[in-house]
């Protein structure tokens, strides 16, 4: 996981800070955690090395941004808007920015926001049911591309039903407290979340069962160590088109079609006569053939650059469809990267292709 901290230290805002791990960890150092300060790494991410290369590449992974803070902090005020000029000048790379300072979000927002940059997601933070409530209509009202929610350190049972059915969160992820005085979460909670995740086809993560886990009568102590492995051990992560052989295009289509980036893509005639001449069958080998070399193998020296962005009409879905390199299949289908695809992956993302030409033919067949 590639991190980026601009700047350190924090103030705790609602019940979910109670034992923020910055400070737990700041503590053991003397360091006071109330006094923030910018980072030796806030140019991190357009710091080159001697061959004037960035020093952090995109090897596919997000990058989790101010891990020790709070991007919103009103003391960052200042300095917000040279990050989001880094952000902006990375598109290569995606960005995720955890907060509990929803409603602050449009201070210091870049003047070419728009609709929100498409290298970042903004995940909210809802401890409880009462912070559900007050940050989760604000986050979705507010210009952002990619939105997840996250509910950890979990306190409580968390309904979010109908924030899920609005279709505009991507994941959401769960957890328990960790530390010497962590807080009790139970299973039964997060099951609860879940269901919530699959009625509404959401991504669902279980990050974490925290030091104090309850699951079924009994009280559980958790290692450190073994928080994360026991949540991984639940087997209980969802992701809808993980689970099927084909996800809801709809769904996905509508979602494409709220990217300016995505959106800007069509097939001109050249690539319509290409179509025409070679048929939808030899198209169809051409995504098959270009899935398998380009995108499903483990290691890719080129990822994030081996789709070109013309020459053919499946490059152009490829970008259209954010099927075009790990990075955007990881954002935007789920598909993780450092592990080659399976068949039932590049199959689906061969249908995906397909079905966005598809698309293409018949919006030009319906104008004519
Ligand atoms: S907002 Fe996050 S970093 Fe800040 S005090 Fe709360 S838990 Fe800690």
């Amino acid at each position: 996981m590639a991190i980026w901290n601009p700047w350190h230290g924090c103030r705790k805002l609602s019940p979910g800070c109670q034992n923020c791990y910055v400070y737990r960890r700041d503590s053991q150092f003397g360091k006071d955690s109330s006094v923030v300060s910018k980072t030796a790494n806030f140019y991190l991410p357009i710091r080159k090395n001697r061959s004037g290369e960035y020093k952090l590449q995109n090897n596919g992974e997000v990058v989790y941004t101010c891990m020790t803070s709070d991007f919103f902090l009103e003391e960052a005020d200042d300095w917000r808007a040279e990050a989001w000029e880094m952000i902006r000048k990375r598109p290569d790379l995606h960005f995720a920015i955890i907060t509990k300072r929803i409603a602050r979000f449009p201070v210091s927002l870049p003047d070419d926001w728009g609709d929100g940059y498409d290298n970042v997601t903004i995940i909210c933070t809802c401890e409880n049911q009462e912070q559900a409530d007050i940050r989760l209509p604000v986050f979705l009202n507010l210009p952002i591309q990619h939105r997840e929610i996250i509910e950890e350190p979990m306190l409580g049972e968390i309904h979010i039903e109908p924030y899920l059915s609005t279709g505009k969160i991507e994941q959401v992820t769960c957890g328990g407290e960790s530390g010497e005085h962590a807080r009790v979460c139970k299973f039964d909670w997060i099951l609860q979340t879940r269901k919530q995740c699959v009625d509404s086809r959401v991504k669902f993560h279980f990050k974490q069962t925290g030091a104090r886990f309850y699951k079924g009568d009994r009280l559980y102590s958790i290692d450190r160590k073994l928080q994360m492995v026991q949540a991984k051990k639940a087997g209980i992560d969802y992701a809808p088109s993980g689970q099927e052989n084909f996800p809801d295009m709809e769904r996905l289509f509508e979602k494409l079609s709220g990217s300016k980036f995505r959106s800007r893509f069509y097939l001109g005639k050249q690539e319509m006569d290409y179509i025409r001449k070679k048929g939808m069958d030899t198209v169809r080998q051409h995504a098959e053939d270009f899935v398998r070399k380009r995108l499903a193998p483990a290691l890719i020296d080129n990822d994030g650059r081996q789709t070109p962005m013309r020459g053919h009409p499946v490059f152009l879905a490829q970008h259209a469809t954010a099927t075009c390199c790990r990075g955007c299949l990881f954002k935007w289908h789920g598909i993780p990267p450092g592990r080659a695809l399976t068949l039932q992956e590049q199959e689906y993302i061969v249908c995906v292709i397909m079905e966005w030409i598809a698309r293409q033919i018949h919006s030009e067949n319906s104008l004519k």
